[in-house]
């Protein structure tokens, strides 16, 4: 039986006999772990998995359109060998964005693609109290530092931890960690959180979906905010301050808005309907959307990578229309969305007038907070 593999380089289709995996003998594979050390190139790890010289010039070729996966050290690849079958193989992970590279040869046949990590997830617990700061109280059990930020996003809409937080206070939270074989590469999404916040046990459980996921109150529906979250998932890097160093320029000017991190080309969404009043281009918002509200509410949205081409002057927008994708136009360091929202033609801080999802999961966060409630 014979199947094609499509392949990434227009050089290298080949057809490889898939009749290893029907045998009824399962194929003996060795698979091995390494780390990308300094000095380390393709070269080098094709040698290591031996694969065939005469396949390298077309691994090579193959490369160019992979442009992902440059060797950085520490990354993980791993070398897996079938003697029997013939078969080598190498594989370049990219924990970043979930891919693996595979260089295979089968039979001396070439190929090489990119499939999803398949990792192995473990779900941990941990718990403990606020001594210093909770971001050290939660890093010094933890093994990836995104943990407490993920952990602070579960309750940043509700609350200033930083001002209200009691020392001492009891924390606990639920998370993923991921492994590719037994070597542990990140911690995933937190799934659950507590803490103490005012002598009040507050608890958050995160609800995941196919566009992404939000941190749920069971007990909180936020009917008294009017906007939903412009993106598919929430991670804050920083908050609407009057005074703030820049982290282009370095000066202190205020930062009048709210930097949601997301990968570029994320949607974004009218989180509430209005009419677009405003689009374009600037130096410093690179490409922006301004939408005007009723009560005299105008959003702003800023580093767009690009707007919808439908959008028009003057057009109304429903709740949840598509307006753009997430990008790193303008003054920009890493992809964010910076969103700020002007009440009565001043700038106010956004952080208590959104909801904590976006309006495309209304209904499934609605109804996991029926769930929870019955539990609780
Ligand atoms: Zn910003």
């Amino acid at each position: 039986m014979l199947s094609s593999i499509v392949l990434c380089s227009n050089l290298l289709v080949a057809n490889i006999s898939t009749s290893a995996t029907s045998n009824i003998t399962p194929i003996k594979t060795s698979v091995k772990y390494y780390s990308v050390k300094k000095g380390d190139t393709y070269f080098s790890l094709f040698n290591k998995a031996r694969l065939p010289k005469k396949n390298i010039s077309q691994f090579i070729t193959a490369l160019k359109s992979h442009k992902n996966f440059k060797l950085k050290p520490n990354h993980l690849y791993s070398v897996e060998r079938s003697k029997k079958q013939k078969i080598n193989s190498l594989k370049v992970y990219n924990t970043e964005n979930d891919q693996v590279l595979v260089f295979e040869s089968v039979d001396n046949q070439a190929s090489v693609y990119t499939e999803e990590i398949n990792y192995k997830v473990k779900i941990k617990n941990i718990k403990g109290k606020v001594v210093g700061s909770l971001v050290n109280a939660i890093n010094s059990q933890s093994k990836d530092r995104i943990l407490a930020y993920r952990f602070l996003d579960a309750f940043a809409l509700d609350f200033n931890i930083r001002k209200q937080i009691q020392r001492n206070a009891p924390f606990a939270l639920t998370f993923e960690e991921k492994f590719i074989g037994n070597h542990f590469v990140k911690t995933d999404e937190v799934l659950k959180a507590e803490l103490e916040i005012n002598k009040k046990n507050i608890k958050r459980t995160y609800v995941e979906n196919d566009f992404g996921g939000s941190f749920i109150d069971p007990e909180e529906n936020f009917t008294n905010r009017p906007f939903y979250l412009p993106l598919p998932k929430m991670r804050i890097t920083s908050f609407y301050q009057r005074r703030r160093k820049h982290p282009v320029s370095g000066r202190r000017i205020a930062h009048l808005g709210i930097d949601f991190e997301a990968p570029t080309g994320t949607p974004i969404f009218s989180p509430l309907e209005g009419e677009i009043i405003k689009f374009g281009k600037t130096r410093g918002a690179g490409r922006y959307v301004v939408i005007k509200h009723k009560n005299n509410f105008k959003s702003y949205y800023n580093h767009l990578n690009l707007y919808d081409p439908n959008l028009k002057k003057g057009m109304m927008v429903k709740t949840g229309t598509y307006i753009g994708d997430v990008g790193c136009t303008g003054y920009c360091t890493k992809p964010h969305l910076h969103f700020a929202l002007k009440k009565n033609n001043k700038f106010i801080n956004p952080i208590k007038h959104i909801k904590p999802h976006p309006f495309i999961i209304k209904k499934l966060v609605e109804r996991e907070r029926k769930k929870l409630a019955l539990v609780l």
